[in-house]
């Protein structure tokens, strides 16, 4: 499955879809409040069949106002809670939160009803009250969006509308296309070590990887916009568009890590076949860098190279935490229990060969990978 995402483009009606994941919202809020009351007084769990019967009750009785939503759209948000729920009984997610208005952030449509696309505009189907008729009847809202690349042929099988904080809306379409060509096998493996100092990546082959750390870069700019934004009156209009200012910063930040991301994991898939990474122990290294450590975001690259490794067909070993892969000298294996943190490069004392820790560690790390199997 991949998703394609588009901004939408500036328009006059952009503010009903801000109005829409409100009242969403307000469904999204209603139902786990029924939920958390029913079981407070011993009810059972009511299931998706359940709440969408109780949803049919509340749309004819005190909630007709929820009769212009489009009720694909709450079709959908019940099955999100659905799901959220029953993770909970088996025991894989914790108990289902209530979001906050401002961090009801999207909403889902499923394949093919209320809406539509054609070419660089989608129409979203609401419904409104005709006093004439005295009936509801549906009104197609159409909007336009930044088209930037077609997606790939397939059946779509859901849209997504998305707000970020910066007060944009996103749309976002996920195709199940499965046509992918991997690409072509290289007979290499390699092994890579994660940095905190000379490098972000170091391989075995003894490449090094600089990461362009976004955070470090623009702390400066946050920093005089936070100061900017102590000094407005909370609320006001200028107080705002700071607000908004740093939104932007931070997505600009985000993005900036993400491409750098997305971009060296698909070098690394283009040049070998197998991958060996260590296990990284985040707790403890969170503990020991602070912000840098998210700036760095190893575990977000983690996963892009894990998506990028079953895309391409390539193997991804992973090494346990504890297997030692500093210390050992990866030409005669022997132990140099007296390297510490600093010591960037070091000579072997039993075949005192010369190495340079990380490309060392990146070395034991493919070995300790190929063991692996
Ligand atoms: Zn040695």
């Amino acid at each position: 499955m991949q998703t394609y995402k588009y901004p939408l483009g500036k328009q006059s009606n952009a503010i009903r879809i801000g109005n829409l994941l409100d009242d969403m919202w307000q469904v999204h809020e209603y139902f786990h409040k029924w939920q958390r009351q029913r079981y407070k007084d011993g009810l059972p769990y009511a299931n998706y069949n359940a709440m969408s019967a109780h949803l049919t009750d509340l749309k004819r009785t005190t909630h007709r106002h929820w009769n212009a939503l489009p009720s694909q759209a709450i079709q959908q948000e019940l099955e999100r809670i659905d799901a959220a729920y029953v993770r909970f009984f088996k025991k894989l997610g914790g108990r289902p939160k209530i979001k906050k208005r401002h961090k009801f952030k999207s909403i889902t449509f499923p394949g093919e009803a209320g809406w539509s696309l054609k070419n660089n505009r989608i129409t979203l189907t609401f419904r409104k009250w005709n006093p004439k008729t005295r009936k509801w009847q549906f009104d197609k809202v159409p909007y336009t969006f930044h088209k930037h690349r077609q997606w790939k042929p397939g059946t779509i099988s859901r849209i997504t509308l998305k707000r970020d904080n910066c007060g944009n809306y996103w749309l976002c379409i996920l195709t199940n296309y499965i046509g992918f060509k991997p690409l072509p096998a290289t007979g290499k493996s390699v092994g890579a070590d994660f940095g905190m100092k000379d490098a972000y990546l170091t391989l075995s082959t003894g490449e090094k990887k600089q990461h362009p750390q976004p955070l470090k870069q623009s702390l400066k700019k946050l920093w005089s916009l936070n100061k900017e934004l102590s000094r407005k009156k909370k609320g006001s209009n200028g107080w705002w568009r700071c607000v908004r200012a740093i939104a932007r910063l931070y997505r600009k930040i985000s993005n900036q890590r993400k491409d750098f991301h997305w971009q060296l994991a698909s070098e690394l898939c283009k040049k070998f076949d197998t991958i060996s990474i260590e296990t990284l122990n985040l707790e403890g290294m969170k503990r020991l860098w602070g912000r840098k450590v998210s700036d760095l975001a190893f575990s977000q690259f983690v996963e892009i190279l894990k998506y990028k490794c079953q895309k391409h067909k390539r193997e991804l070993r992973q090494v346990g935490q504890w297997t030692a892969t500093t210390k050992p000298c990866s030409d005669c294996g022997f132990h140099n229990e007296t390297l510490t943190l600093n010591d960037r490069q070091w000579t072997c004392p039993q075949c005192s060969s010369h190495h340079d820790r990380d490309i060392n560690a990146a070395i034991n790390i493919l070995r300790a990978g190929i063991a692996v199997t």
